[in-house]
């Protein structure tokens, strides 16, 4: 393909200007075209050509400044190559731009230009085929000579190189092969030489001067490949290797230094990895598929992508704790110290855990069940999960499965894929970097699913501990063994974990915590918690229970502690400022000094600012005003508004320590509370009642309410109802006019048919949150008795239950959170069915004592319950009034 008369180039070539180096026959390089003259070439020549033809160009090295490429064509050199262009590649960024793969075919000299827009184009004579090696008007003898000169010289580069090196062995052929009057073309495009050196051989048309120049390029050449290879004897003796040039890179950029630095830093790492590969522990088929892999990477050119996927592979491979593990340290009575240490309450939680634990240290590599805690958030689970971790003595990591809806996340892309990579299982295990973590496979029951295939299927065979032992992931491709991993997953619902999943764990319920628990939690653990990240001390500052209370009563609704926490910390950021500030004013000189007024330029401005705002009574939303702000209201009275700046001079002075967070301080913060005791105004009108619904995020009071109109007997039901909460709704209807006269229910109209020329509308507020389930069935029942009968339910009251026709009340679930939700929420009495009696049982004592239980099994008695004074049933009265 190099020089020679079989060679026809069009005699008008496109000609491409390149900046980057020098192309020279027989040899490939790749060039970024981003000159607006070079880009039109691509795109009108390149892309739109259709015939061979089109794809030769005439590539001229450009000798002028880049950057002067503007519209006037610079000076062009005479010779150039043509060539080939094998490959466009086309990007956006960081610019639009080409990237061209071209291979020189032979020489050309320009005769005329013959246009210059959009991209020039020349007449040419093709150079290279007028020199053959046969007839040149040299004697054959002197060239011969020459030739066989060059020729040893080659050879004897190409031996001081790795002939192991597919690469090498090539070159070592193609001397043998190739017409020997297209090796200096390609040697020098091979070897170190500068640019300048390569358009002197480029300008060397006669075959005897391209000779003659090389030669001492190739001696060159040797000489500092002796050198380095007598630098590097002692460290790698046997190891020769190919230093300073590498034929298999054709493309061939400008060399520079730190670039062959890189290379042979590149390849003492690959060696590195090989090593590495054989002196680590990893399964027999592990090393196997290793050293296949290894031996594919020292064929590839470096340019190529798969050499960087295989070598990222073999990375991580080496990474992996094939068998590299943390020893147990197991002593029951510790393990117990120390959850109890973490984790105020969660009893029932605890006490599984230390029988897990436990089993564990009698029976080591027990394939037991996969622990998995269930509740609402904020409750404690991830960090019973880091305490577990820690009581063993393991590592702790932690998988976040919310939302994964690809199987690939779990068990990774195949190495096919553009941009594989492993899983989350196999990326822990080399985070972590031993083979026995404690994995916490935190929200499985947000696992999505999607056409990628089905995350949770691939859990199974994770946390199946029959088959876990050869878990196998898409890109290792080999077999790892998880049975020494203990997982442990979290969730807030069983409902949506996939059964097939479920059955292979053991769920542990943790509700929710008390107002009491979570006073204490936050006491024990919280508060001090974020003191220590706040950088502050119990001397600075102080928070009394009763601010907790009202934290978690007035800021707060929810089952776990987590909104606490963060209420906490905004409490500890607005002290920090305080103390900051006060820091800064104690060094201060003394207000004395501060002439007039006694305040200084800063604290003059925020004094008078603060005091513009009190005196407007306006809420402060600076929050670096609201301390100064809670001062000035013990200083600036009423009576002092008017008194002059210099009395307030105190407000500089440093906050008294400690600062004690009382209601106002509170309300200061964190702005006016959130959630208002609001039950009672709620159920002044008849047709309200409270129900108690259980969710994820654990309980909650729901109102329902009841209106009627004139109409047809419609019945209106909206807030974001399923199915089963609309049938309960038709239940309670039913029931309800069924025993109208019992009851003395009427309409509007004072017929006991309660739906005659009426129509109901039966709202579940908060509407964004989808309801469902039938235990809203007694609530509904009390809500239209209220409005029929036009009688308020009792506003301490709440219930729940579901109901049947013949007005039975069947038992619910998730009884504690309701019950921890009622008592949130100041609730006295909670009417629940009677079956549900046992459920009492695992509420804390403290609040069962609040709280008044009523034990319904039917609606009878949760309409007594219900009403104050009950809600009679009047059958007699009735009766008597239809005899007479
Ligand atoms: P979850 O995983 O249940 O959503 P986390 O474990 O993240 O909740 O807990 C949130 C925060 O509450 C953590 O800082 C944790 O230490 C704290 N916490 C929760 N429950 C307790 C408890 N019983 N004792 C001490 N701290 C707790």
């Amino acid at each position: 393909m190099a020089a020679g008369s079989a060679i026809q180039i069009p005699s008008r070539l496109p000609l491409l200007l390149t900046h980057e180096g020098v192309l020279l026959p027989g040899s490939t390089m790749r060039t970024s075209v981003d000159s607006p003259r070079n880009m039109q070439l691509v795109r009108s020549r390149l892309l739109k050509g259709t015939s061979l033809r089109s794809t030769i160009i005439g590539v001229i090295p450009n000798t002028s400044d880049p950057t002067s490429d503007c519209d006037d064509l610079p000076s062009l050199h005479r010779i150039g190559t043509a060539a080939l262009a094998v490959q466009v590649v086309g990007s956006n960024w960081p610019k639009p731009h080409y990237t061209l793969l071209v291979t020189g075919l032979c020489r050309f000299q320009i005769l005329q230009l013959l246009k210059e827009k959009p991209y020039p184009v020349a007449e040419v004579e093709q150079l290279d085929r007028l020199e053959q090696f046969t007839n040149q008007h040299k004697s054959e003898e002197e060239l011969g000579e020459l030739s066989e000169q060059f020729y040893k010289y080659a050879v004897q580069l190409v031996e001081m190189l790795d002939m192991s090196v597919p690469a090498v062995a090539k070159l070592r052929r193609l001397l043998d092969n190739l017409p020997r009057e297209a090796l200096p073309d390609i040697l020098t495009s091979i070897i170190r030489t500068s640019n300048q050196e390569k358009l002197q051989i480029l300008d060397a048309v006669r075959l005897e001067e391209r000779f003659k120049m090389t030669i001492p390029l190739l001696v060159r050449q040797i000489e500092g490949l002796k050198l380095l290879q007598k630098t590097r004897k002692p460290k790698q003796d046997d190891d020769k290797r190919v230093v300073a040039i590498r034929p298999n890179r054709r493309i061939n950029h400008i060399p520079s230094t730190t670039e062959d630095e890189e290379e042979e830093e590149d390849h003492d790492d690959v060696v590195m990895l090989e090593k590495k590969i054989r002196t680590s522990s990893m399964s027999e088929q592990a090393l196997k598929v290793c050293l296949k892999e290894m031996k594919r990477l020292k064929k590839m050119p470096q340019s190529m992508p798969e050499y960087a996927l295989t070598r990222n592979y073999l990375e991580l491979m080496v990474e992996l704790p094939w068998n590299k593990s943390t020893k147990d340290r197991l002593e029951i009575r510790a393990a117990r110290i120390l959850l109890d240490n973490d984790h105020y309450a969660m009893e029932k939680l605890k006490k599984r855990v230390l029988e897990y634990l436990a089993v564990r240290q009698l029976k080591n590599n027990l394939k037991g069940p996969i622990l998995c805690f269930v509740g609402p958030p904020g409750v404690g689970k991830t960090s019973v999960g880091r305490s577990i971790a820690k009581t063993l003595g393991r590592e702790f990591h932690r998988i976040a499965l919310g939302g994964v809806c690809d199987q690939s996340d779990i068990r990774g892309h195949r190495r096919t894929y553009v941009g594989s990579m492993p899983g989350r299982i196999i990326n822990g295990l080399k985070t972590v970097g031993v083979n026995n973590p404690v994995f916490l496979l935190d929200e499985v029951d947000k696992l999505g699913k999607s056409l990628q295939g089905d995350p949770a299927a691939a859990l199974l065979e994770v946390l199946d501990p029959e088959q876990n032992h050869s878990f196998t992931d898409h890109y290792l491709n080999v077999a790892f063994d998880l049975s020494q991993v203990l997982f442990i997953a979290t969730a807030n619902t069983t409902a949506t974990i996939p059964p097939a999943l479920l059955d292979r764990m053991e769920v542990i319920q943790v509700p929710g915590y008390t107002q009491e628990e979570k006073i204490e939690i936050a006491h024990r653990h919280l508060i001090p918690k974020q003191l220590e990240q706040h950088g502050l001390t119990p001397q600075q500052i102080q928070i009394p229970q009763v601010t907790t209370l009202d934290i978690i009563t007035r800021y707060t609704r929810e089952a776990g502690v987590r909104s606490l926490d963060r209420k906490l910390g905004a409490i500890c950021r607005a002290v920090a400022v305080k103390v900051a500030e006060g820091q800064h004013k104690e060094t201060k000189p003394d207000h004395a000094e501060l002439g007039e007024g006694g305040c200084c330029g800063i604290d003059a401005a925020v004094y008078a600012l603060v005091r513009h705002e009190f005196e407007n009574k306006q809420t402060v939303t600076n929050p670096k005003l609201d301390f100064l702000l809670l001062d000035c209201k013990e200083h600036v009275t009423e009576d002092t508004k008017s008194e002059s700046i210099s009395d307030t001079a105190d407000l500089a002075l440093p906050p008294e320590m400690p600062i004690l967070i009382d209601f106002h301080a509170l309300k200061d913060i964190l702005g006016p509370p959130m959630y208002e005791m609001e039950v009672s105004e709620r159920l002044s009108q008849p047709g309200v009642a409270i129900g108690l619904a259980w969710t994820p995020l654990g309980g909650e009071i729901m109102f329902v309410e009841a209106s009627r109109m004139d109409g047809e007997g419609q019945l209106t039901l909206t807030g974001q109802l399923g199915d089963v909460m609309k049938e309960s709704a038709h239940l309670a209807i039913s029931w309800l006019r069924s025993n109208a006269k019992r009851y003395q229910l009427t309409n509007a109209s004072g017929s006991f048919d309660l739906l005659d020329n009426t129509d109901i509308h039966l709202h579940f507020p908060a509407g964004a949150v989808t309801k469902d389930g039938p235990s809203a069935g007694v609530t509904i029942v009390t809500c239209l008795a209220s409005l029929f009968s036009g009688r308020l339910v009792c506003s301490d009251v709440a219930m729940t239950g579901e109901i049947t026709l013949r007005g039975l009340v069947l038992p619910v679930g998730g009884i504690k959170d309701k019950v921890l939700a009622a008592h949130r929420a100041g609730l006295k009495r909670i009417i629940i069915p009677q079956r549900n009696e046992k459920d009492l049982e695992e509420i804390a004592l403290n609040v069962r004592q609040d709280l008044t239980f009523v034990l319904a099994s039917c609606l009878d008695e949760v309409l007594n319950a219900a009403f104050d004074g009950g809600f009679s049933v009047k059958p007699r009265v009735e009766r008597l009034n239809s005899k007479l």
